[in-house]
């Protein structure tokens, strides 16, 4: 499989080039240049597959020979080691657990993945490679789990001092060995600033290896289907589902609809969104227009300029109209998401995480117009993530994993930084 830019501006590449480089040289992000199809016979025979073997079936096609089969049976099965639970909620909406891997939230899938094959292709090389990250919390905390102890690779985190939440800070803070966390006195955007800075400096780059563990590295983006083949295995209502799916950076929707594309039996997808609804707009007008960033309670999903969106777009020839007979968008308040982590839990002993509920809300209004479509919302956090809004919602505080018990006794270990691109140079040009 080769992978294009889309800006159309740099050659295109294999699957390995297009994952070391995560964007291309032109900046565009890569985009496979055609979209497999799985046989009917695979479709139905699928329930019966190990997920292992599942999600081999799946990333083969988009991998193309870039990796040798019995080391990407390996890496599928690592990534995929932890349970995906489809769980019912009521008879018509269903919650698909995303949260059971090493760092509670999603993320774990792709960047299990993406980190994995990073380290498979940089094997040889005699350069330390150096992640450079910005999190707003979660893509942090996975990010440097996949890649923890892995030769030949440092992990540099940037995070904003008091904008994460404990369980996240831990995750992060904590791992040691080669993963560094650097804690900025600053937002999310002031970290993601000087992340762009440094992949931009001459200085930098002539000193080090860098490469981005972002979202829209091909390896996350694409890993990300596999847990949807792994939720149609425990679907048994004989319509396809409905999937709602809580909205950022849209990578994960994005994910969605290929998998759709490449034959998944889907009814139709929910862009589940909270205020910061660029991509709802979008679908209603037919005009897209970045917004600036409004913070929420859902605050993984607080994204004013997705950048998967034009992923989306290529996907269906920038059609406006095929997107609309697919995907609907749906805006939800905060206090509609407070309200249904409320609600659901009063009804139904289901505790949401703010980001599922978002999902869910979307999910229930849709439902008020097609009373009969069933389907799923993809839980992508573990409610122990949030507990501030969770315990306020249900009264009670979200019960805790084993394993994040575990992070409670383990000390915070951060670089204090202030948010200047100067300071962070000298960081990274004296280690
Ligand atoms: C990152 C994240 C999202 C948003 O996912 P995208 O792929 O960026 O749309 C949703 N929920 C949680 C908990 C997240 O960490």
């Amino acid at each position: 499989m080769r992978y294009y830019s889309l800006h159309h501006q740099s050659a295109p590449v294999d699957f390995k080039t297009a994952t070391l480089l995560g964007q291309a040289p032109d900046k565009g992000l890569y985009f496979p240049e055609s979209i497999p199809k799985h046989s009917d016979t695979f479709i139905r025979q699928l329930t019966a597959m190990s997920k292992e073997a599942l999600a081999f079936q799946v990333m083969a096609p988009f991998v193309g020979n870039a990796l040798p089969e019995d080391v990407l049976l390996e890496i599928v099965s690592e990534t995929v080691n932890f349970p995906f639970p489809l769980k019912s909620i009521h008879p018509s909406i269903a919650s698909l657990e995303l949260y059971h891997g090493p760092t509670f939230a999603f993320k774990d899938v792709g960047a299990r993945f993406m980190s994995r094959c990073l380290a498979y292709f940089s094997k040889n090389q005699t350069n330390k490679v150096t992640i450079l990250v910005a999190t707003s919390g979660d893509t942090g905390g996975a990010v440097a789990n996949g890649f923890l102890d892995v030769d030949g690779i440092d992990v540099v985190i940037l995070y904003p001092s008091g904008k994460v939440s404990p369980v996240q800070e831990l995750q992060l803070t904590t791992c040691g060995h080669n993963i560094t966390a650097i804690e900025v006195e600053g937002s999310f955007d002031d970290c993601q600033a000087m992340v762009k800075a440094a992949f931009a400096d001459q200085d930098i780059i002539a000193a080090m290896q860098l490469s981005s563990a972002n979202s829209i590295n091909v390896a996350r983006w694409l890993s990300q289907q596999i847990y949807y083949f792994i939720a149609y295995q425990q679907w048994s209502d004989d319509t396809p589902p409905v999937i709602a799916v809580p909205s950022g950076n849209f990578g994960n929707l994005c994910a969605g609809i290929m998998a759709y594309q490449t034959g998944l039996p889907v009814q139709h997808f929910i862009a589940a969104c909270n205020v910061n609804d660029a991509v709802p707009h979008y679908l209603q007008s037919g005009l897209f227009q970045s917004k600036p960033t409004i913070p929420t309670i859902s605050n993984a999903m607080d994204v004013g300029n997705p950048s998967n969106f034009v992923r989306i777009l290529e996907m269906f020839q920038q059609n406006h109209q095929a997107i609309n007979a697919l995907v609907s968008g749906y805006t939800i308040t905060d206090e509609t998401t407070m309200q249904t982590m409320q609600s659901v839990f009063q009804q139904y002993g289901y505790t949401l995480d703010p980001h599922g509920a978002v999902a869910y809300a979307a999910l229930e209004q849709y439902q008020q117009d097609h009373p009969h479509a069933s389907g799923f919302i993809l839980e992508t956090a573990d409610p122990v993530k949030f507990p501030e809004p969770v315990t306020k919602a249900i009264g009670a505080a979200p019960s805790i994993p084993l394993a994040a018990a575990d992070l409670f006794s383990k000390t915070k270990n951060s670089i204090p930084m202030l948010n200047d691109y100067a300071v962070f140079k000298d960081y990274l040009l004296s280690r």
